[in-house]
Formats: structure tokens, sequence, C-alpha cells
């Protein structure tokens, strides 16, 4: 369903803010041919362009084109049947059931662009905001270009999961009757750029490693600071917001970065307190801008972390994917002798074990929250989604337990010495299971 006009006329557009960002400036670059080969590419790569500020994907990537390596890629084609069976898929686009993975292998890998270009569509936003078509699909096969494909949890298909989560929070009641076309544009600007550039690893070894990226924001929210001058950073070189006023495109940019710095997940109890204050006080007014926006940002943070929310087929794949970058972590300061990051070694974890403490102290305290706030059947959807899925893993936890007293029963029982010894020799390195 397209929104009508009504609504959207004469909401106001961002306030003004003279607040204006430090981050890394990309200048802008007129053209670029539009994208056509599979999957979408921003353009030919100059060595000139090498030499300028590029995302650490970029950069890889343009060195590759240099070198003559074409970029990987299975599927060399799209017939009309998988594109059909995508616009099919998009109708559902608003189904807490809608399966990325498919949607992604039916666009060959562009998911990204091609759900949030729909989404703008679908809003009207393009027409209300006065958007170029191929800027914005420029700016778009940027931002996909720039999630690293080699990592297991952290690429474009997870940007594009959040911001499908993030259109489903969009449409629930509350938020559909409030939100503004600028805070609907935001929502899913935020959700799309959030994790933008993610180099596969966390803070504590950005940190560890000396990153220049850590002593550039200080070892504060690290990554989100990157990933949100990464999104400014293309914002200005596709020049998406060049035909507005400046002051309202340094704005946006500003609330773009409160949005994705509130993903910055060892901010989680501050945010949580506030919104739980908020709920136990009912003073919320979406009708107060300040309001909407911390709205938008408990919004964008249930989306990145809605995973264990989703049905069983969908959440256990995305355990086991950011289980897999995690154990990679693992291995890497395994392999430099660093000290190896809680839940990064395959050796003392599972997926299972770190999926139950995850819902328990993370995710179940902010979803409990937001259905208080939100109290609709895509609410209880999750909720149960997530009890079912933590009994699933408990399950499976127990079984993999039972098995292993059978196994210890049938076997001579060791010496602690010797037992130490069997699991290490046991658990090869980057078991899943332990
Ligand atoms: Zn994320």
């Amino acid at each position: 369903m397209v929104h009508s006009a009504s609504w959207l006329k004469g909401r106001p557009l961002c306030q003004l803010s003279a607040w204006a960002p430090s981050g890394i400036q990309h200048k802008g670059e007129q053209g670029r041919p539009d994208p056509c080969p599979q999957p979408e590419s921003a353009g030919p790569v100059s060595a000139r362009k090498i030499r300028r500020l590029l995302s650490f994907q970029r950069y890889l990537h343009s060195s590759r084109v240099c070198r003559g390596v074409t970029p990987q890629n299975p599927l060399h084609f799209l017939d009309h049947d998988y594109t059909g069976q995508a616009k099919c898929m998009l109708e559902k686009v608003g189904s807490w059931n809608f399966d990325i993975f498919i949607f992604d292998r039916l666009t060959n890998g562009n998911s990204l662009i091609n759900l949030t270009f729909h989404l703008f569509n679908h809003y009207g936003l393009i027409e209300l905001f006065q958007l170029d078509m191929v800027k914005l699909r420029r700016f778009l096969v940027m931002v996909q270009e720039d999630y690293h494909r080699q990592n297991p949890y952290h690429n474009a298909v997870h940007a594009a999961d959040v911001t499908q989560a993030m259109y489903c929070y969009l449409q629930e009641p509350k938020l559909s009757k409030s939100l503004t076309s600028c805070d609907i544009l935001l929502g899913l600007l935020a959700a799309a750029t959030h994790d933008l550039d993610h180099p596969g690893v966390n803070q504590p070894f950005l940190i560890k490693t000396n990153h220049y990226l850590a002593a550039l924001y200080q070892n504060t929210s690290v990554l989100e600071n990157h990933h949100w001058r990464s999104a400014v950073g293309l914002l200005r070189e596709s020049r998406l917001f060049s035909h507005l006023p400046s002051e309202d495109g340094l704005n946006m940019e500003r609330q773009l970065g409160s949005l994705i710095l509130a993903t910055d997940i060892s901010r989680q109890n501050e945010y949580l307190s506030k919104f739980r204050e908020h709920l136990d006080k009912e003073d919320l007014l979406l009708g107060n801008a300040g309001h909407r926006h911390f709205i938008l940002q408990m919004a964008l943070k249930c989306a990145d972390i809605c995973n264990p929310c989703r049905p069983w087929e969908l959440s256990k794949q995305w355990s086991e994917k950011v289980t897999e970058e995690f154990f990679h972590q693992g291995d890497i300061e395994k392999k430099h002798k660093l000290e190896v990051s809680p839940l990064c070694d395959s050796q003392t974890n599972s997926v299972g074990k770190i999926q139950i403490d995850f819902m328990t102290y993370v995710v179940e305290p902010l979803f409990a929250e937001w259905a208080r706030f939100s109290d609709t059947r895509l609410s209880q959807t999750m909720l149960g989604y997530l009890g079912l899925n933590k009994a699933g893993w408990s399950g499976m936890l127990q079984e993999q337990a039972g098995a292993a007293e059978e196994t210890d029963l049938g076997a001579p029982s060791p010496t602690p010495s010797s037992a130490e010894e069997t699991d290490s020799k046991v658990l090869p390195q980057g078991s899943k299971e332990s």
C-alpha cells in the first residue's frame, strides 16, 4: 500500500540546526555511469580515486578492479523469473516472516538496494523530498558496496534485514500515526547504513590492535562513529541532499548519527532505563519531535537485534552467522597471541550458549519494554518466537549434554589430567560445539 500524499502534506521538514559534523569529507564526483553490472557496481574506478580516503571495503574493491580481478559472483545474470519473484516478495515486505536470504538470492545479492529503493518509493519519499532517482540509486549502490561481502554476519544482507524490520516497526499504529516523512526517511536511512563498512571485528579488537579508528574516536563507540561518518561521506559524495537547504542537510546528518550511535550495544542499559522511565511515567508524547526521535532510536535498536525474535529457520541462520564471525575474530586473536575476546573462543562457546545468554540479558529486556510501548500482534509474535527459539537452543544444549554424558558413561573414566588432554584434542580449532 502506498501512503496517500494527504497525511504527508504539510508535515514539517527536519528541524534546522547550525551543527556541522566533522566527519570525513567525500568530494562529489560527476559523470559516473549508471550501475548495470551484477551485482550492481558504483562504476569504474580510477587510480585517482584510490588515493582518496575510501572505506576499507571500497579500497579493497578498487584495488582489485585496478589489478584486473573481476569480483566473484555465483550468478551471472538474472532472468525475468527471478526478478518477478523478487517483486512478488516485495508485496509482502511488511510480513515478519519475510525471508531476506531468499530475497537476496532472487535479487542476485542486491537485497539492500532493492529493498530500500522499494520502501522509498512506497512512502513517496522520492517525490516528497524531490530526490534525484539517479543519485538515490548511486547512493544505495555505494552503501551496499561498502558492506563487506566476506563478513559472515555484518554484511549488506544484515543491513537489508534490519531495514525490513525497521519498516515493520514504522508500520505499527503508534508510529505510523505520528511519524513525519522526515522521521521515516531518517529511520530507513539509518537502518540501511547502521553497520556501514563494518570490519567484522568488535571495538575491543580495534582498541587492542591500535587501529587508527580507535584513536580517531577515542575508544568510544568506535564502530558506530565510523558507520555514521561513512554514511555521511556517501550522502555527500552522491549529493543526494545537495538540493536541500544546507542547514537541513546538516541536521539530517546529525540525526542520522544520533540514530546510528544508539545501536552501540555497550550503551544498551542507558537507553533501556530511559525507555522504562518514560513508560512508567506514561509521558511519551509523539507530537514532540524529541520523543519521536527517541522512539526511532529504540525501534532501530530493536531492528538491529531482532534475529532471536524471527521464526526459527531464519533466526537459526543468523545465530550461526554471528557466531562464525565471533569465532573468526577469536582465531585471529589466537594466531597473533592476543587475549581472546569473550564469546570469540570456539573451544569454550557454542552457538546455543551464546544465543541463550544474548536472549536472556539483552534481547528479552528490550523487547519486553517495546511490547509495553507498542502492545500489538507484532510485539506478541516477536516475544512468542523469542520464547520458542530460546527453548529450541536449550533443548539442543540438553541433547548435546545428554549425548556427552552417555559417551562418558560408556568410556573408562579418565583421570583429571587426561580428561583435560582429551578435551583439547577432541575439540578442533574452530569447532562450533563445545
Ligand atoms: Zn547491525
